[in-house]
């Protein structure tokens, strides 16, 4: 932060000193540029921030911009009034827009954001009220006391003002939590799903930001240019704009800036050619993305990374350190039935995953599920966690019915879960994904963003305390910079544990925690699990590990195609005929005999739980 100062400084002195070196021409052109740049930021902030594709920018661009001439010119207001008037037309455009994205993703959002950017061009080119194919001339000058605005120089300062808010805004959202759960949507909607956060109003929320910021450029270019018409909304203009965020590194508001500016800059030394500079913005575009995908922006970084690897990494000062227990909590509530699955079916089109499957997990229980490959272990967990409907029967959970609760709500109401496959948020650092999970926040506190920032400002703080607690808690301290994909797969493991007990869950569901262990990170999985539950966490736990299922588990449940075929201590289960019959031929059922000579005593739920490594 404190090297930013300065550069920051700099920037600021640089842009007030600029006007004065610069032709009538060229400011002209400064001020287009600074119009597209907020442009950018809000496509940024919705393709690589949120991870929504959306074609329909340049609309948004020409509803604040239509709207501040209609009603300057059609409607008598004066332009600071038309300019409100116009931007929360443009917002309630943007939200209209979104409206698709609750329903799809990826490349169909792309299409139905194109077709309403071609009904919104359409609409232009052939109404009355906006003029036809002429656009509408005779928008005034937006007035300030004392500032001339007339003047390209002075208008300059106005841009510049608002671009410079609109920045340090965008970044603010984009470092703080609102921004952090939509990067954690981009990364894994599901995952961050499961993290408490509210995927439609999320994906809303990401259309809300690019149209603020459209709206914002429209109005610019209104009070600029006072003459609109359609081929600025144009979708060879949409297409530039995405050149703009692909150049310069959609990831990073900054490098949409860049790209931004520097493309405004290109054009308009190339605009004698402006045909082969289509193309040439195609052919620069297509290599971006293959060659490098981050953008100008991504740059430096994969450069840091490439000499590191060079370097053959200095990760080997890093290392994960023992986990420190969880202070025991005294068993106040032994809530029974604090999970109740009731004859639970999930239908898969011909396949039936799970048939009538019920089960009951008490309050400090630690829960064994296994069962044969494909026996719907993981299913059941998608039914319990709300990723998936239960064709019929009923889930309940801490004594509610949450049988067709959204997962975001069951993560709210204190169910936190593992994934088979890991899915840790992969372009944010391990503290970040600690902080989604940490966020127990509701979408609709993002009013705070545009009315109390300090509230904002004051639960990132308690939330990064909280967050190297656990950090440290769970030995990952060396790691909280890192990307996740950048370690080693059993850290990974211990990191999606971590997140998932940073919403601190009252049941905590693990799916095959132990998968790509080895001996001794298994032994200091037993230790975290153990003492998850002695810090009052249910756990039910679905594992291939016998060996661990055996040593942690009073009670395991038995599936097998779908269906419950035993329940009881690890040793009535593997004593059963039916239990013996679905393993029949697997070589599970040796290692499971096995393992019952090798049960160790069970401890109690009050007992401390033995450090991991010792
Ligand atoms: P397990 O976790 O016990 O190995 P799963 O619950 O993943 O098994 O799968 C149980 C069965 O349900 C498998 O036959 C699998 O192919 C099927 N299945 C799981 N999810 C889906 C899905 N989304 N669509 C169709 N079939 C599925
Ligand atoms: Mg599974």
């Amino acid at each position: 932060m404190r090297t930013r100062i300065p550069v920051i400084g700099a920037i600021a002195v640089a842009a007030w000193a600029l006007p004065y070196g610069l032709g009538g021409y060229t400011i002209h052109v400064v001020n287009i540029a600074l119009i597209y740049a907020l442009l950018a930021i809000g496509m940024g902030l919705a393709m690589g921030i949120s991870g929504q594709i959306n074609l329909a920018q340049v609309a948004f661009f020409g509803v604040g911009a239509y709207g501040v001439a209609i009603l300057t010119t059609h409607s008598g207001y004066g332009f600071w009034a038309a300019a409100v008037l116009a931007l929360l037309a443009t917002v309630a455009i943007g939200l209209f827009v979104g409206i698709p994205a609750l329903r799809m993703q990826s490349h169909y959002l792309g299409i139905v954001t194109l077709g309403l950017a071609l009904g919104f061009i359409n609409w232009i080119t052939n109404a009355h009220i906006t003029g036809g194919a002429d656009g509408i001339s005779g928008i005034p000058v937006p007035t300030l006391p004392g500032i001339d605005l007339s003047s390209e120089y002075l208008y300059y300062y106005l841009e510049a003002f608002v671009f410079a808010v609109g920045l340090a805004f965008g970044l603010f959202v984009v470092h703080t939590s609102l921004g952090r759960r939509l990067r954690a949507m981009r990364d894994d909607s599901l995952a961050a799903g499961a993290m408490g956060a509210e995927i439609p109003l999320l994906r809303m929320t990401a259309f809300l930001l690019a149209s603020f910021y459209g709206g914002l450029a429209g109005i610019l270019y209104g009070g600029l240019i006072r003459y609109v018409a359609p081929e600025t909304f144009s979708i060879s203009n949409m297409f530039i704009l995405l050149a703009m965020v692909v150049i310069g590194g959609r990831r990073s508001l900054v490098g949409c800036v860049i790209g931004a500016i520097g493309l405004t800059l290109v054009r308009e030394w190339l605009s004698d050619f402006s045909t082969y500079a289509q193309l040439g913005y195609g052919v620069v575009v297509v290599l971006m993305v293959v060659f490098a995908p981050t953008g100008l922006a991504g740059i430096p970084a994969r450069l840091r990374a490439l000499h590191r690897r060079r370097r053959g990494g200095d990760a080997t000062r890093a290392e994960l350190r023992p986990f420190t227990p969880y202070e025991p909590v005294e068993d106040s509530a032994q809530q029974p039935g604090l999970l109740r699955v009731e004859a639970v079916t999930k239908q898969f089109r011909g396949l039936r995953a799970l048939d009538e499957v019920s089960l009951t997990v008490d309050a400090g229980e630690i829960r064994g599920i296994v069962g044969p490959n494909g026996s719907g272990k993981t299913t059941l967990f998608n039914v319990i966690s709300g990723f998936y409907r239960a064709t019929s029967g009923t889930v309940r959970f801490a004594g509610g019915d949450t049988t067709t609760a959204r997962p975001y709500a069951l993560s709210l109401s204190g169910m936190a879960r593992t994934f088979q496959n890991l899915r840790l948020f992969g372009q944010l650092t391990v503290r970040e994904n600690i902080l989604v999970a940490l966020d127990r926040s509701r979408t609709r506190a993002i009013w705070r963003y545009a009315l109390w920032q300090p509230g904002v400002i004051a639960q990132e703080r308690r939330l990064r305390t909280e967050a190297d607690e656990i950090l440290e808690r769970y030995g990952l301290g060396d790691f909280a910079e890192s990307p996740p994909a950048s370690l080693p797969y059993g850290i990974q493991r211990r990191i999606e544990i971590a997140r998932a007990m940073a919403a601190r869950p009252r049941l905590l569901l693990l799916d095959e925690p132990a998968a790509g262990l080895n001996g001794e990170e298994v032994q200091q999985l037993v230790g975290i699990v153990r003492s998850i539950r002695s810090g009052g966490t249910t756990v039910v736990l679905i594992e291939h590990n016998m060996g661990l299922v055996m040593s942690l588990c009073e009670k395991v449940t038995v599936l097998s195609s779908g269906r419950t075929i035993a329940e009881g201590t690890p040793r009535e289960v593997v004593a059963a005929p039916e239990v013996i019959e679905a393993y029949l031929g697997d070589s599970e059922l040796s290692e499971l005999r096995l393992d019952q000579e090798s049960i160790p005593q069970q401890d109690s739920t009050q007992d401390r739980p033995k450090e991991a490594t010792s």
